[in-house]
């Protein structure tokens, strides 16, 4: 069966994927730059099921609104559903479903842009070389052979950035509470937040967004860790509680920090926003920093992770308007 779907916080790219994973399909699709928020909700009126992004609001009081008006499917198109009220969700008769894996490969190699990005200060170098300023003062790195790299969260993506850590010779250790096998047939040691802390040169943070790691990053944390580390946060950010990684990089207690992903992000990134005042004053601190380095949440921005995603998403609507279930569903109980 064909659904009406209304896609919300649409950009460019989103239509040319979506509208070339819908082609046989054929669900009808209405294009929405708008994000989906309390006051956004009744955009979705006349249609069966909304399609949503990373920052976009699905709390209990916008499923309710998108129950009212007889939405059953919410289909995410990504894989994080930290964002979503599942019990509502259930309770309000609403199928949440997202996009499991569409290229661990985009986030884990994102990561490693960032820092050899960073380390190296290629941004740095770039704009000084473009100003035929050609004095390498200040552009000093360190060697990443033999670095002890600490990742957190050793899933799909974390795995992945543990084999490619492996490739430039680190030696990775790994905090998970479900250790994966292939890693530790890989040679990666499996240890606790404490030893982790203590000994990794770099902390790449690849774990989901919950309760549990909500500021796991913090002052307590930091205080436990090198005085030269290198903190990478390409999963959620607000597993950094960032006003302590500011406090910690004005004492120098911090050697650098990249980051894809910023706790309130929702109000800034995926918009261009190069003409307006920036009104968040913690994150105009953080572009402060020599030794900082932000992008906007674009570890997953290729190609094969925007195809996916795109096919993926059609998948989970098709399957739903057939069968009245989506493929890869997350509620309360599982997540699939
Ligand atoms: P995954 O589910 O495959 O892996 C997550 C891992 O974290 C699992 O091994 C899990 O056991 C572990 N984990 C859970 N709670 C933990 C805790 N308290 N401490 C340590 N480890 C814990 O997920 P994934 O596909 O590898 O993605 C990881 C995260 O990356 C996602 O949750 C999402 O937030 C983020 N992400 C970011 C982007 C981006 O563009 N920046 C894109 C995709 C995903």
């Amino acid at each position: 069966m064909s659904m009406k779907v209304c896609v919300f916080s649409t950009k460019p790219y989103d239509r040319t994927y979506l509208d070339a994973a819908n082609r046989e399909a054929r669900h009808e699709l209405c294009y929405l730059e708008a994000p989906l928020r309390t006051e956004t909700a009744v955009l979705a009126s006349d249609a069966q099921a909304v399609c949503a992004f990373v920052n976009d609001t699905l709390d209990r009081n916008v499923l309710e609104k998108l129950a009212a008006q007889d939405i059953k499917l919410v289909a995410l198109r990504c894989a994080g559903f930290n964002h979503v009220d599942l019990e509502a969700a259930q309770a309000l008769g609403i199928t949440v479903a997202r996009v499991p894996a569409y290229s661990p490969h985009a986030v884990a190699e994102h990561t490693l842009a960032l820092v050899l990005s960073l380390n190296r200060r290629i941004h740095k170098a770039h704009n000084r070389v473009r100003e035929n300023n050609f004095n390498l003062d200040g552009l000093i790195g360190f060697d990443l052979n033999e670095k002890t790299v600490g990742i957190i969260g050793t899933g799909q993506i974390g795995a992945i950035t543990a084999a490619i850590f492996q490739g430039f010779n680190c030696r990775v250790i790994a905090h998970d509470v479900a250790p994966n096998p292939d890693c530790e047939a890989r040679g990666i040691s499996y240890v606790d937040l404490d030893t982790l802390f203590a000994q990794s040169d770099i902390i790449s943070l690849h774990c989901p967004l919950t309760p549990e790691t909500r500021h796991l990053i913090n002052a307590d944390a930091i205080a436990r860790m090198k005085s030269s580390v290198m903190i990478v946060n390409t999963s959620r950010g607000a597993v950094i509680d960032t006003k302590a990684v500011i406090d910690a990089l004005k004492q120098g207690r911090i050697g650098a920090l990249a980051l894809d992903v910023y706790e309130e992000e929702g109000d800034l990134f995926f918009r261009d926003l190069s003409s307006d005042i920036l009104s968040d004053d913690v994150f105009a601190r953080l572009l402060t920093f020599p030794n900082v380095l932000i992008t906007g949440h674009q570890a997953f921005f290729t190609h094969e992770a925007l195809t996916n995603i795109a096919e993926t998403t059609i998948g989970n609507i098709t399957s739903f308007g057939e069968t009245g279930e989506a493929e890869h569903t997350v509620s309360v109980e599982k997540v699939v």
